[in-house]
């Protein structure tokens, strides 16, 4: 018995970070939404009570350390499973990119076992278990795009939006999270305005959406990484209608309605960074 999942990356259409909570986790609301760049899973049934991880990628732990097992082992716990699970992970998804591939690769996994060992548990219900992995993965669950509140976890569902296309590209280094969250100063920050992005997506306007973009964690890795800017800098020259940083980043976007457009800035970018893709912003 074995299943195939997807495992999309998602962008940050906005991400702001509103204050430093008690329990040190920061608040945040974030409008994100899924790109047609996807890990591919396959989970296979094992009589034996073990999780293995096969993955190619040399930046992907193959052990307990991977979110992949770590949702594996959350779901065998949670409905007291006693069989096992061989998963195997094709990256796709550059790692550390602010593309959330690890959240992305536990969610699909969840979804995965649910199926695979027919569980019947509702997405509401597999998302709740996600929270417990990491505060992205309830929205990688449901794979569809949406307003995250709270650290991130709590998920109101938007309509897809407006149909167009991303440029993604990372330059050759990667971010960490949990430091750019660190070295964040929330006195200076310049908020996006949210409401207007989820008005535009609401009201499937393209020209709102690209107006409103904005991601207050630019304000720590641009400076430290210039290549970003740069980046940032050369899809604005090559047409890009909004350019913005996804997540803790390094990884910019830039979006267009029109793939010669899509095809042009990737052109401009592709000797100056190793990961470029050109995909279409999905639902
Ligand atoms: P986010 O945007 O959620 O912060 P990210 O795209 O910046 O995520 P990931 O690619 O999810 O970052 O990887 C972050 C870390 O998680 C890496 O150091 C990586 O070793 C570890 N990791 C564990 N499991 C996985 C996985 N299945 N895929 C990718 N990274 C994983």
């Amino acid at each position: 018995m074995h299943v195939f999942e997807k495992a999309p990356a998602k962008i940050n259409l906005t991400l702001d970070v509103l204050y430093k909570r008690p329990d040190q986790y920061h608040e945040v609301e974030m409008v994100m939404t899924t790109v047609d760049l996807a890990d591919r899973l396959e989970l296979i049934h094992l009589n034996q009570d073990v999780i293995q991880i096969e993955s190619e990628s040399k930046y992907v732990p193959n052990d307990e350390r991977n979110l992949a097992y770590v949702a594996a082992d959350l779901i065998k716990k949670t409905y007291k499973i006693n069989s096992g699970v061989q998963i195997k992970i094709e990256k796709q998804i550059p790692v550390a990119a602010g593309l959330a591939g690890g959240s992305s690769d536990a969610a699909a996994t969840l979804r995965a076992l649910n199926r695979l060992w027919s569980l019947n548990r509702s997405l509401d219900e597999l998302a709740a278990l996600g929270a417990q992995i990491g505060s992205d993965v309830p929205f990688c669950v449901y794979n569809r795009t949406g307003l995250a509140q709270g650290r991130g976890e709590q998920i109101t569902h938007l309509p897809p939006p407006p149909s167009c296309w991303a440029v993604l590209a990372k330059p050759i280094i990667g971010v960490s999270t949990e430091s750019v969250y660190q070295n964040l100063n929330l006195q200076t920050i310049k908020h996006p305005n949210t409401k207007a992005m989820v008005a535009a997506i609401n009201n499937s306007n393209y020209d709102q959406m690209v107006k409103y973009v904005g991601n207050v964690l630019e304000d720590v890795t641009l400076p430290l990484h210039p290549e970003v800017t740069q980046i940032k800098t050369m899809m604005k020259q090559s047409g890009a209608d909004a350019v913005l940083m996804s997540g803790s980043g390094p990884t910019v976007f830039g979006l267009t309605r029109q793939q010669s457009r899509a095809d042009r800035i990737y052109n401009s970018l592709k000797g100056f960074c190793q990961d470029v893709f050109v995909v279409r912003l999905l639902g």
